[in-house]
């Protein structure tokens, strides 16, 4: 069975008003699951988005793992429908319209915040910005080579993502935690709201 849904929205890139078809189909595939397909095209500046999701029946899970010498190394599977947090850091990365699916190591996700925050420094050249920014990476710096006490949490709805450390916990998100999450089509079906 394919069920194929077309609409017109915002283009979330240029914020032309109803310029971006979106084209949502889902379909099972033998012996796969099921298959969710996303195509966002601007017929403004061009903009072409593309996903493919597994929507194989699996738990929404959530991985907590404390940041030490031990867990550095180990192993992170992370979809991209998954949402990371370093809550002690304050930081927290969502799926968006163009977050990928990685696999990495402890330490490569925080290498990930790490550039994410050198991006931020660049666009936002604010006294005030560029202060946060500085002190975060500090933070961050510290992390790795001092030890400080922190944890890196992955939340994914769609529970493929995983982080393979003997110490790390794997819980079963709530219906109440499932609500807070961003699937990484939220912008669509926000924006179709309106
Ligand atoms: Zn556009």
């Amino acid at each position: 069975m394919i069920t194929l849904t077309k609409m017109k929205i915002d283009c979330p890139v240029c914020d032309g008003k109803q310029t971006a078809e979106s084209e949502t189909k889902t379909s099972n595939i033998p012996h796969f699951g099921d298959i969710f397909e996303s195509t966002l095209i601007c017929s403004a500046c061009g903009y072409k988005h593309n996903d493919v999701i597994c929507l194989e029946q699996k738990s929404p899970v959530k991985y907590t793992v404390a940041i030490n010498k031990d867990s550095l190394g180990s192993r992170v599977v992370k979809s991209q429908s998954a949402t990371v947090t370093i809550p002690e850091l304050g930081l927290k990365v969502e799926p968006g319209l163009k977050s990928l699916g990685y696999v990495s190591n402890v330490e490569g996700v925080i290498t990930r915040f790490e550039d994410g925050v050198k991006q931020a420094l660049i666009i936002f050249d604010d006294e005030e910005s560029q202060k946060n920014g500085k002190v975060i990476l500090e933070q961050i710096n510290a992390l790795v080579k001092r030890g400080i006490e922190a944890t890196l949490i992955i939340e994914d709805p769609f529970g493929h993502s995983n982080i393979m450390d003997i110490n790390a916990k794997k819980e079963l998100l709530s219906e109440e935690e499932l609500k807070h999450l961003k699937t990484g089509f939220t912008i669509i079906e926000e924006d179709s709201l309106e």
